[in-house]
């Protein structure tokens, strides 16, 4: 009796088992996989007008003629 009592109660957690298993698919086969979301925008590359050094425009020093690698090149350029 008590081993009948153990069948049962494994039964039951293989069933409960095998519907959650079942309800995931379902979900995977009715949701298609999402596609991954677009890597951010990348720093816009500019070019330093004295020496032609590219570099992104978020480390360029931007002066009234456009952008330079550093300040000192940003002096040179523009006095
Ligand atoms: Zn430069």
């Amino acid at each position: 009796m008590k081993y009948l009592l153990v069948l049962a109660v494994v039964l039951v957690a293989f069933y409960i088992w095998r519907n959650n298993r079942a309800a995931e698919a379902r979900e995977q086969t009715a949701t298609p996989p999402r596609a991954p979301a677009p890597p951010a925008a990348p720093d816009a590359i500019v070019t330093c007008r004295h020496c032609g050094v590219h570099l992104p425009s978020r480390e360029a020093v931007k002066g009234t003629l456009g952008y330079y690698c550093g300040p000192e090149h940003q002096r040179f350029a523009e006095g």
